[in-house]
């Protein structure tokens, strides 16, 4: 069973639900920076006041700052983990790598969420969370576009991508996801 992964994906793929639905049934460790994020803003956090503004606005908040996130969450675990919505850039894909070769770890598998983008927009607009909306969402997909589907590419030549559709219920997409872990 492959137990380090990641999860890539547009907004609204439903990349947040499957990896903490998987996660728990599996006992790996779930990092997502986008909720991390959000709780060092609710928390009031230094660090949250710098990523508030970016996050409203749908764009990425710093590679620096993710990394360090991530890094901290990372070095201080020795089992499995999944990360969602991380990495989110070649930039981040690169540093990914080298602190995976510090502490000799590899990525096992980069399961790759795939859906139409008149169904992610109407996900996200019924989710109504504070940058779910119409505006900032095509900005975000238009971030998806240029900054994170290159890692679609880096993966794929890494032997690393499995694509999934993510459409139908959740427990569906999460048997398919199942299946490529086995
Ligand atoms: P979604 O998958 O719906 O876009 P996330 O919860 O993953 O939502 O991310 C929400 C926001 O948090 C992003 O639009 C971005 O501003 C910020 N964010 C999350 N992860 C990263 C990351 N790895 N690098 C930079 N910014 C990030």
């Amino acid at each position: 069973m492959k137990q380090r992964l990641l999860f890539l994906g547009p907004p609204g793929a439903g990349k947040g639900t499957q990896a903490q639905r998987l996660a728990e049934s599996q006992g790996l460790l779930h990092l997502s920076t986008g909720d991390l994020l959000r709780a060092e803003v609710a928390a009031g956090s230094a660090l949250g006041k710098e990523a508030e503004a970016v996050m409203a606005r749908g764009e990425l908040v710093s590679d620096a700052l993710v990394l360090a996130i991530v890094r901290s969450r990372l070095d201080a675990h020795s089992g499995g983990w999944l990360l969602d919505g991380f990495p989110r850039n070649v930039t981040q894909a690169d540093a990914l790598a080298q602190l995976l070769e510090q502490l000799s770890q590899q990525i096992e598998l980069v399961v790759l969420m795939e859906l139409d983008d008149a169904v992610l927009v109407q996900r996200l607009l019924s989710r109504g969370r504070a940058d779910d909306n119409e505006e900032v969402i095509s900005h975000r997909l238009e971030v998806y576009r240029q900054q994170t589907e290159p890692l679609i590419a880096y993966y794929r030549e890494r032997n690393l991508l499995a694509p999934v559709e993510a459409a139908g219920t959740v427990e569906q997409i999460g048997a398919r996801i199942a299946a490529l872990l086995a």
